[in-house]
């Protein structure tokens, strides 16, 4: 490795940290569900918040007693459903992106030091078709998604394995940088050794948030600068090791 400073990948959660969709998702995995099962299976009192997609409909299914032999067959089946539907459904208008989101990403997409990708708990497709209706797809080359894992803990390698493949770096824990908006995120943050940026716009307050002791914690992602700062500066060099002719012994 050389002695420059190592590039630092930021992997964003979608829902409450970059865009809020309205409940969208939500409204059309009910429809996938009461396709499968009629109307009275939903996924009223299961909670999304930081959760993958993949677990989300494997609580619908308990919560009504559905449970098989084919249990993982039937929730990708239902994902399968639930994406297909999601293609020409999630317009513009059902995403709107977080104050100070846009400017942020425009200006971390620049930034040469920073490599951008997702760790979400939405399914691949459906994470790209709220990007492309925010106009933001392009900016994330990829991801680990909920359609990779139940677990969302077992996200992060997964996007290590997805940079790898992208840009030829070997991104562990200490040089990665995990956005999001719930304590689900802070966690897996956690147990990948990342650096953790919790932010509260979405369901979660700042005040839970912050019980989970994130590295950073923040209102809203509308201050780039401060974000630029306090998140790219958060591994700087050591400091040189003061030559002796320095030392205020030596100066007159
Ligand atoms: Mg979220």
């Amino acid at each position: 490795m050389g002695s420059s400073k190592p590039r630092q990948l930021l992997l964003f959660d979608i829902d409450g940290t970059i865009l809020l969709s309205d409940g969208i998702g939500r409204r059309l995995l009910d429809e996938a569900l009461a396709a499968r099962f009629g109307p009275k299976v939903t996924s009223d009192g299961v909670n999304f918040t930081g959760r993958t997609d993949y677990a989300i409909v494997g609580d619908a299914l308990r919560n009504h007693g559905i449970c098989s032999s084919e249990h993982t067959q039937l929730i990708l089946q239902i994902l399968d459903d639930y994406s297909a539907r999601a293609q020409d459904r999630i317009l513009p208008s059902d995403v709107r992106l977080l104050p100070g989101v846009d400017r942020l990403l425009q200006r971390l997409h620049l930034h040469s030091g920073v490599q951008l990708g997702l760790l979400t708990g939405n399914l691949k497709a459906t994470a790209y078709f709220k990007l492309e209706a925010a106009g933001i797809a392009s900016l994330f080359p990829f991801g680990a998604f909920g359609n990779n894992h139940a677990d969302r803990n077992a996200l992060p390698a997964l996007a290590w394995a997805q940079a790898y493949e992208h840009d030829g770096t070997r991104y562990a824990g200490q040089d990665t940088v995990i956005i999001g908006d719930s304590v689900h995120d802070v966690r897996c943050g956690r147990a990948a050794g990342a650096f953790c940026v919790a932010v509260a716009t979405g369901h979660t307050s700042a005040t839970v948030l912050s019980a989970e002791a994130p590295d950073l914690l923040l209102a809203d992602l509308s201050d780039a600068d401060y974000f630029c700062s306090a998140v790219l500066g958060s591994a700087p060099p050591m400091p040189p090791v003061p030559d002796c002719n320095d030392s205020p012994m030596n100066q007159r």
